[in-house]
């Protein structure tokens, strides 16, 4: 209003403050070379404005005495006389909207009266559009135009602090009535305005190029994240941990550009793995199929111990593994490996779940020049590992939870299975039971013979029926994992005996084949339960008494399976099995004939029990026959000992849980 003549202009907020920071820089780069120090007022629209440049009021009030800074105040801005003089307007005030900087010194005059323009979006100023705020007004370095503006705010400072007023009037003195050597001051101004261009410009190229720089990170942190997020997509709609690592070492591998990246599985003390997974760039050698080593592998090594990302930027020079040396390996695999694999550049990421070792991840540079790794390629690599682990653990409780549903439908299927063979199996003997007993019970004068006989098959199909519930009830505990393992080492020899003597007890009304006992006390002892390993060769030995006749042979030998595994061998000179039957007789409630049919008692679990025992100490059963009424042969192998058992010691072995146990049972 006072200067009609001028025409405001629209500025952005960023423009503002490189001028205003090029009009400051001005005087700060001058000193206080100035004869008169210069008048500085500057009118923030908020406190906040004015905290982010309080460090520069304080270096400019180090050159002038006659340094005004006003805003609104929002917490602790007070109107006060420190270094420079601070002017606490109302909020309401019209310079709430409003943005000043005023400069006058002698050969130099410049200021900056703006206001916000109404539609700018005020109420986000705190977020990034905070930077697309527009202000209308006025640069310029005209001392006219910079002397009215300093009087209009010097007088509304007045207002606020007309304890200022001989300051301020000293002010107006020096600065606005004083024709300052008008005539010369223009043309120093001119020769002033190009250096200040030339500040104004640097200060607006360095913003540019930090904006740059911002920007090239940003696309660079965004095309990461986009790898990343595409890794973790494709990894997640898996539940096959092989496919998860191959999807990730490709992705990985094309998304990083690196030579070759390769993923395996491994654990602590694994000595070698195997890749199979891997991702390579056209011209380098393939690792797929090769034998890995990491027990001599001293990088590997490390990230165990450290559970970190191991770098290596220059294989040749690294002491790690150059000084590598191992007198079992005097070749060093490690550096045959760097070798005959070309790796450059060496990046190990340790695939950890909640400090688990599942795996590793590498990265190898081929060369030329070796690579460096950027902190921000680690963080990548590192969330990929995160990632990976997390899936296959995924991948493994899923396969936990199928192992776990085909245990429950097996045991379902026991389940029905009992309920099938209730009707088949406990009908029968507890039909005959009752018809007995009912018998008995309704025919006084039944012969005592006659009675004898009633008695005796009542009692036999009791014992069909006890005995079949026991198994079931055995195989359940079994099936399902609840039963209580004590492995001990054992002699054999012992255990043979125990199962002999337990057939002899049960058996000791019906004639038996001939048995020999093949098993001597000079053999190592065994690692087993001792209860359960005499259950397999009980069972077994009542198979081969049972489906024997009386003037046939039964066997029982051991032999050496391997040098940590002995074989049990339980054969008769029996019925035989047909081939095609030989795997079969281990299923449940497998028998040959039909319950109805069968001349010798038994349930059908018999070896379905013998062989979930053998399988909980790593063995294996089988069977063998040449045929129909060929005999058999069920052969079982044990774990044998640590314990040796000392020839030249006649004492045996301490006596073991299971001959305790067999005292009290005999007893
Ligand atoms: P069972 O209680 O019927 O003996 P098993 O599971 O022990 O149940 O055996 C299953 C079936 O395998 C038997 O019914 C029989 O047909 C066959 N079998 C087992 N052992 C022998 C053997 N030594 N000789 C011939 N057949 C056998």
């Amino acid at each position: 209003e006072t200067l009609p003549e001028l025409h405001p202009q629209m500025y952005f907020k960023s423009s503002l403050t490189a001028l205003s920071h090029a009009m400051e820089d001005q005087i700060l780069a001058g000193g206080n070379s100035n004869t008169l120090p210069p008048l500085i007022i500057a009118s923030f629209q908020k406190e906040r404005f004015y905290r982010q440049e309080a460090h520069r009021y304080k270096r400019l009030a180090q050159i002038s005495d006659q340094v005004y800074v006003l805003a609104a105040p929002e917490t602790s801005f007070i109107s006060s006389s420190d270094i420079y003089e601070k002017i606490a307007f109302d909020p309401e005030d019209s310079l709430s909207q409003e943005w000043h900087l005023v400069i006058i010194g002698e050969h130099y005059s410049s200021c900056l009266i703006c206001r916000e323009r109404q539609n700018s979006p005020k109420k986000l100023e705190a977020s990034i559009l905070d930077n697309s705020r527009r202000f209308e007004g006025i640069w310029t370095f005209d001392r006219k135009v910079t002397q009215t503006a300093a009087s209009i705010i010097l007088n509304r400072i007045l207002i606020y602090r007309p304890d200022l007023a001989k300051k301020i009037t000293q002010a107006q003195k020096r600065y606005l009535n004083r024709e300052i050597t008008i005539n010369k001051e223009r043309e120093t101004e001119i020769t002033q305005i190009d250096p200040f261009i030339q500040r104004l410009v640097t200060y607006l190229q360095a913003s540019q190029y930090k904006l740059l720089k911002a920007n090239r990170f940003l696309a660079a942190k965004e095309n990461k994240e986009r790898l990343l997020n595409s890794i973790i997509d494709s990894i997640r709609r898996s539940l096959d941990p092989e496919e998860i690592l191959q999807i990730a070492v490709q992705k990985l591998g094309e998304g990083l550009g690196v030579c070759r990246c390769v993923v395996y599985r491994c654990r602590e003390n694994d000595t070698s793995t195997q890749i199979y997974h891997e991702f390579k760039n056209k011209d380098i050698i393939s690792i797929k199929g090769k034998i890995w080593p990491l027990g001599d592998n001293p990088l590997f090594q490390e990230v165990k111990a450290l559970r970190d990302v191991l770098s290596i930027e220059d294989t040749s020079t690294d002491p790690r593994i150059q000084n590598y040396n191992n007198p079992d390996y005097p070749e060093n695999s490690v550096q045959n490996l760097v070798k005959s694999c070309s790796i450059f550049s060496w990046l190990m990421i340790p695939l950890l779940y909640q400090d688990r070792l599942l795996g590793m991840m590498e990265l190898h540079h081929c060369g030329p020049e070796p690579a460096s790794w950027k902190p921000e390629d680690l963080a990548l690599v590192n969330a990929i590992a995160t990632q990976i682990a997390v899936a296959l653990i995924q991948a493994e409780a899923y396969a936990n939870l199928e192992d776990l549903n085909q245990q429950l439908e097996a045991l379902d299927r026991t389940r029905s299975n009992l309920v099938a063979i209730t009707g088949h199996e406990l009908r029968t003997p507890l039909s005959t039971i009752q018809i007995c007993l009912e018998s008995l019970a309704s025919e006084p004068d039944m012969s005592p013979e006659l009675r004898q006989i009633m008695l005796n098959t009542a009692l036999q199909d009791a014992e069909r029926m006890r005995k079949l519930v026991q198994d079931f009830l055995t195989l359940s505990q079994l099936e399902s994992g609840r039963v209580d393992w004590n492995p001990e080492a054992l002699s054999l020899a012992e255990c043979v005996e125990l199962s002999l003597s337990h057939l002899r007890a049960r058996l000791r009304t019906q004639e038996l084949p001939h048995i020999t006992n093949k098993v001597t006390c000079d053999l190592p002892l065994v690692e087993a339960d001792g209860e359960w390993l005499v259950e397999v060769l009980a069972k077994l030995l009542d198979n081969a008494c049972k489906f024997t006749a009386t003037q046939g042979e039964v066997t029982i030998a051991v032999s050496i399976y391997n040098p940590q595994t002995l074989e049990v061998t339980v054969s008769d000179t029996g019925r035989g099995i047909e081939p095609n039957r030989l795997e079969k007789v281990f299923d449940r409630f497998y028998q040959e004939e039909g319950a109805l049919r069968r001349s010798v008692g038994g349930t059908g679990l018999g070896l379905a029990i013998c062989r979930q025992i053998v399988n909980t100490w790593g063995g294996e059963i089988w069977a063998q026959s040449s045929g129909k009424n060929q005999g058999s042969q069920f052969h079982f192998t044990l774990p044998i000992s640590e314990v040796i058992l000392s020839n030249n010691n006649s004492q045996s072995p301490k006596k073991t849980k299971t001959q305790k146990k067999q005292k009290t049972t005999n007893l």
